[in-house]
């Protein structure tokens, strides 16, 4: 058997069988910024996929603070924390997640997928029964795979059916994962009754959110913050990629739950930290959190308008108090071709199809960002109407 031509042979049928269920991926170049405007593969466009909801992609300040820390630092880390790659830098940023999360510590890890990696297969091992909505993020999913306990799915946001579920494993270690928002679907995770359920069972909280860290909440603190369950989740999860421009991931909660997950967490202990100039971007986004509440309130404010515009355009479309809306059209080519004709009219809305969402329920994803003015979200819906009605969906 000649296992290099099969395994060939095998990857051109799978991508030719990919194309013909229109789920074949390509990718789209960028050229500029994530304003709300910007240039994709050569071409003005309106944005509305990118996730730095707070439109700071290219804040004035940020990018001063990156240049500084360049000047200062220099690029590259040049080691994993452990050995020589941890700066003064990273120390701050990860004391200011535990304050902004209320927790005692924070631990930086290089993106959100590894942070949910690592710390999900550092604390769980066979011996344990994990509980996860179906909808939550493939990184969890993984990281459960990763730990070898045993993985339990209930059905989304469905209480009666994760009780079922708990009720049938007793007398065992067990850790209940849950997206604050889901990210292909911009809904909350029943937060407050999700944790009463945790403690009546006694089982472990972890909340990933990455989409709602310095968008949800009085003071930007992600869906613990907005449910008012401080001190009562316990492991925060989240990235640094989202609202607040740059990249890596953390994990806040208690000292103990921190310094465990510093000798264990393999893709902390194993992996170059991230550049200076990254964290000092994260470090200056968060304090542009506190001081510039009226980004996350536009925001909000503008994402409720635009889905309450969808809706009255006959379109399907959830209510949620998130800057992510879903479309839902249900076949894969449809919202490709929807996507497409958008992009042709100068807007910028990805299909989103299987595998990232269950079958039959392909999607365009709207991401709004603060930056977002009522104008453009006008235009969006003049054109939403015209290719609506072409393609026949409203
Ligand atoms: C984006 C995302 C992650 C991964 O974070 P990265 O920093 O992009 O790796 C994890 N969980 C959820 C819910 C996400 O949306």
């Amino acid at each position: 058997m000649n296992s290099r031509n099969d395994l060939m042979e095998r990857l051109s049928d799978w991508l030719a069988e990919t194309k013909a269920q229109g789920l074949y991926r390509e990718l789209k170049y960028l050229e500029a910024p994530q304003t709300a405007r910007t240039l994709l593969q050569g071409r003005e466009i309106l944005l509305l996929a990118s996730n730095s909801y707070l439109g700071l992609a290219d804040e004035p300040l940020l990018k001063e603070a990156a240049h500084q820390a360049i000047r200062q630092y220099g690029v590259g880390a040049g080691g994993s924390r452990l050995t020589t790659g941890s700066y003064r830098v990273h120390q701050l940023l990860e004391q200011q997640l535990a304050e902004f999360k209320l927790t005692e510590a924070a631990l930086l890890f290089n993106t959100g997928y590894m942070a949910n990696l690592g710390t999900i297969a550092a604390l769980t091992d066979r011996d344990w029964v994990i509980f996860c909505d179906r909808l939550n993020h493939a990184s969890i999913i993984d990281g459960c795979r990763l730990s070898g306990a045993k993985l339990v799915i209930y059905k989304h946001c469905d209480l009666r059916d994760l009780e079922k579920k708990l009720q049938r494993y007793q007398g065992t270690a067990r850790l209940l994962v849950t997206d604050g928002v889901f990210s292909m679907d911009g809904d909350l995770a029943p937060l407050d009754q999700l944790v009463s359920l945790a403690k009546k069972h006694q089982v472990l909280t972890m909340v990933d959110d990455a989409h709602a860290t310095g968008v949800l909440g009085a003071h930007g603190g992600g869906t613990v913050e907005y449910f008012g369950l401080q001190d009562q989740v316990e492991i925060q999860m989240g990235t640094l990629s989202k609202a607040l421009a740059s990249e890596g991931g953390y994990v806040a909660g208690k000292q103990v739950l921190i310094d465990y997950l510093r000798h264990r967490a393999k893709s902390f202990v194993y992996s170059t930290a991230l550049a200076p100039a990254t964290v000092v971007v994260a470090s200056r986004a968060l304090e542009l959190v506190r001081e510039r509440p009226e980004l996350r309130s536009e925001l909000l404010e503008k994402a409720a308008w635009l889905r309450q515009s969808l809706r009255e355009l006959g379109f399907q479309v959830n209510q949620a108090p998130t800057p992510i809306i879903p479309l839902l059209l249900g076949d894969a080519s449809l919202a490709v071709r929807f996507s497409e004709r958008l992009l042709e009219e100068g807007i910028y809305v990805p299909a989103i199809r299987p595998p990232t969402v269950p079958s039959g329920t392909s999607r365009l994803r709207f991401s709004l960002m603060a930056t977002h003015t009522f104008a453009e979200l006008e235009l969006v819906l003049m054109k939403m109407k015209l290719i609506g009605r072409e393609l026949g969906v409203i």
